[in-house]
């Protein structure tokens, strides 16, 4: 029976299945990853093209159920444990990247991405299914309704390409969201390097934590606006104006400048429109 605390909605329809795997094309010699295979319904489809998959699994409980289900593949390797924590990093063989996939559980997806997103460098790609707004917001630019903290930080490391739908019926239980498929590729080099990725991180988090407000106000505290205008950035813009390259340029000038404090700071407080 499927456990709602595990996020547990397991794909049943063969034809999405197919579609799925046909997507991730695995290749004999890769070394692939599940988190989360559940009942192995993705998994068995990859085992039929690669005999060596090595998988994350929290519930304990389906264990045996994947042992017993594929106990004639040696090369399957079952990792107990949860994925927000695991280390990726020792999944690599003979530094060959690791591929990772997974039917993703919906409510923990996003601080699941942002661990993953911190093993970049051991990824070759990742494909996941997840809640359909996720992906939209993994694939936001600036402007979209949905662009915000995940997207600038998904896309700091990786090519984001959503490929599919997936609706409901695909699963038992059915998820009451509409579900897609996406893939990610970590950048070979990352297109905009932060000198310290956490600036970047909290410039960003700061930003968006006040998303109607603008830069002068949001980042209030943080920059000046005499630093924005410094690096060809207008104060009176807002967060979802901004790409990535530009809140790189903010954190690296928190990198160069120790705090400055004084006259230049921004007062918060002054012109403030919305309601939130
Ligand atoms: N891959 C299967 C499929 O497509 O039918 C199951 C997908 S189901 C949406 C999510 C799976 O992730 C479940 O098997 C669940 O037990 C597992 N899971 C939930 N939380 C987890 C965690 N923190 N670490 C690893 N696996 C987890």
């Amino acid at each position: 029976k499927a456990r709602k605390r595990f996020g547990q909605n397991f794909l049943h329809d063969q034809g999405v299945i197919e579609r799925i795997v046909r997507a991730i094309n695995p290749k004999p010699d890769d070394a692939l990853v599940e988190i989360g295979p559940g009942l192995g319904a993705l998994t068995e489809e990859m085992l039929a093209v690669n005999g060596r998959l090595q998988v994350v699994e929290l519930d304990r409980d389906l264990i045996p159920v994947l042992r017993t289900k594929f106990f004639n593949y040696p090369e399957f390797r079952i990792h107990e444990a949860d994925a927000l924590k695991f280390d990726f990093g020792q999944l690599v063989e003979d530094g060959r990247r690791i591929r990772i996939i997974g039917n993703l559980p919906y409510n923990i997806s996003t601080p699941l991405i942002f661990h993953l997103l911190a093993h970049s460098g051991v990824v070759e790609d990742m494909h996941f299914m997840l809640q359909k707004e996720v992906v939209q917001r993994l694939a936001a630019v600036p402007g979209d309704n949905n662009y915000g903290r995940l997207g600038i930080m998904a896309q700091y490391f990786c090519k984001v390409q959503p490929l599919f739908e997936v609706g409901p019926g695909a699963f038992k239980p059915a998820p009451k969201v509409d579900s897609a498929i996406v893939r990610m590729v970590p950048h070979e080099t990352l297109p905009h390097p932060a000198k310290d990725f956490k600036l970047l991180q909290s410039v960003v988090r700061t930003a968006f934590s006040a998303r109607r407000k603008t830069l002068r106000k949001g980042l209030a505290g943080m920059v000046t606006v005499e630093q924005l205008n410094r690096v060809g950035i207008d104060d009176g813009l807002r967060p979802e104006n901004l790409g990535l390259a530009d809140y790189v340029a903010i954190a690296d000038l928190l990198a160069d400048v120790p705090a400055e404090t004084g006259s230049m700071l921004i007062q918060p407080g002054t012109d403030e429109v919305s309601n939130d």
